[in-house]
C-alpha cells in the first residue's frame, strides 16, 4: 500500500556497511532539518551491511524513533534499489536522497529545496571541487559524453546522489516497474521541469568506497540497457555495412579468379579480417545478452527487493 504523504520532507539514504559514518550523519541531518521547522522523517535504508550498521540504525531509530525509520534489506541489492525502496516508503511532498558517508554535505539540502519551492519537480546536485581520486574523476568525464550519446540525457554530474524529488516524479519512480534503474536518469526522464544546482563535495569520512571497477561496469550497463537502444541500432547498421562491403569483396574475387585465375596470397591478411569481424560478433553478441538478461530478470517478476525487518515509530 502507498502511504500518503503526509509530511514535508523525506530524506533518503541508503547505508552498506556505513557504521562509522552513521551517527555523525544522523546528527548533521537531523541539525539541518530541525532547523526547516516543518514535518520531516530520515529514511535509512540498510542494504545488507555486514558490519555493525544493522545495531547502529536500530540504536539512532530508537534514540530518535519521531523522525528516524529503518528498512533493513535481508542482502545487497545494490544503492540504486535502496533508494528505490527508500521512495516507496517515503512520506514526504519532497524527498531528497544523500550518500551515507558525508560526501554529500546534508547542509546542502536547503538549496535543493529552495528550486523545488520554485517550481522544479526534480533537482540535480553538481559536486564542485569534487573530492575523488583523479581516475573516477576521469571516469566520470568519459561516462558523461557516453551517456549523453546514447541516451540524450543531459545531466552535468549523473554520480551525483544529493537530489531533491517532488511528490509526483517519486510517485512515477516508484511505479516503474525497473529492476535495474539508475536513478538520476529514470527522475530525469520523468521530470517535466528539472533543474540543477552547484553543491559542496568532501572526502569520504570514514570507511572506503563500494564501488569497485566492476560495480562501476555494471552500473553503466544498466544506465545504457535502461535508456537506450542505440547499441543494438549501431551493430544493425555496421553489421549491414559490412555485408555491404563483403559482397562487392566477392563479386571482385569472383571476377578476379575468372581473368586471373585462383590465389593463395594474402592469407594473414584475411585472418586479421576475419578475428576482427569475429570480435565485432562477440561484442555484438555480449550487448545483446544484456538487454535479453534484463529482459529475463524482468519477467521472471520476482521481488526487487526483499526486506527484513522495518523498524519505525508505531
Ligand atoms: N551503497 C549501497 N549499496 C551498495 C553500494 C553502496 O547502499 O551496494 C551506498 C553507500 O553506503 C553510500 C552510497 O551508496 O551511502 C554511495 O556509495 P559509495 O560512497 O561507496 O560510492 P562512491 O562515493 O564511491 O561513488
Ligand atoms: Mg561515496
Amino acid at each position: 500500500m502507498k502511504p500518503t504523504p503526509k509530511i514535508y520532507l523525506s530524506v533518503v539514504i541508503p547505508v552498506y556497511n556505513e557504521q562509522d559514518n552513521l551517527k555523525n550523519l544522523t546528527a548533521r541531518v537531523m541539525k539541518v532539518c530541525d532547523g526547516l521547522h516543518h514535518a520531516y522523517e530520515i529514511i535509512f535504508i540498510n542494504d545488507g551491511s555486514r558490519d555493525n550498521s544493522y545495531e547502529m540504525l536500530n540504536i539512532l531509530q530508537e534514540k530518535h524513533a519521531k523522525h528516524i525509520r529503518v528498512v533493513h534489506f535481508n542482502g545487497n541489492f545494490g544503492q540504486h534499489m535502496a533508494v528505490m525502496a527508500g521512495f516507496e516508503y517515503s512520506r514526504g511532498e519532497i524527498v531528497v536522497t544523500l550518500d551515507a558517508d558525508l560526501q554529500n554535505p546534508p547542509e546542502e539540502i536547503p538549496k535543493l529545496l529552495a528550486e523545488i519551492e520554485k517550481g522544479h519537480d526534480s533537482v540535480g546536485g553538481i559536486r564542485i571541487d569534487r573530492q575523488d581520486s583523479y581516475f573516477r574523476k576521469w571516469a566520470s568525464k568519459l561516462n558523461n559524453k557516453i551517456r549523453y550519446f546514447l541516451t540524450g540525457i543531459k545531466m552535468t554530474d549523473q554520480g551525483c546522489m544529493l537530489r531533491a524529488y517532488n511528490r509526483k516524479v517519486v510517485d512515477l519512480m516508484v511505479s516503474s516497474y525497473e529492476r535495474a534503474a539508475f536513478i538520476p536518469a529514470l527522475a530525469y526522464t520523468l521530470s517535466a521541469n528539472p533543474t540543477e544546482v552547484e553543491v559542496d563535495h568532501s572526502d569520504r569520512e570514514a570507511g572506503t568506497s563500494k564501488y569497485n571497477l566492476y560495480k562501476l561496469l555494471r552500473l553503466n550497463f544498466d544506465l545504457m540497457t535502461g535508456f537506450s537502444l542505440l547499441p543494438l541500432q549501431i551493430f544493425t547498421l555496421v553489421g549491414m555495412l559490412i555485408s555491404m562491403c563483403s559482397f562487392l569483396f566477392v563479386i571482385y574475387m569472383f571476377m578476379r579468379r575468372i581473368i586471373v585465375g585462383p590465389e593463395a596470397d594474402g592469407l594473414f591478411t584475411l585472418f586479421a579480417i576475419l578475428y576482427f569481424l569475429i570480435g565485432i560478433v562477440l561484442m555484438g553478441l555480449g550487448i545483446m545478452g544484456e538487454y535479453i538478461g534484463r529482459i529475463h530478470q524482468n519477467s521472471r517478476s520476482r521481488p526487487k527487493f526483499i526486506i527484513q525487518d522495518i523498524r519505525e515509530a508505531k
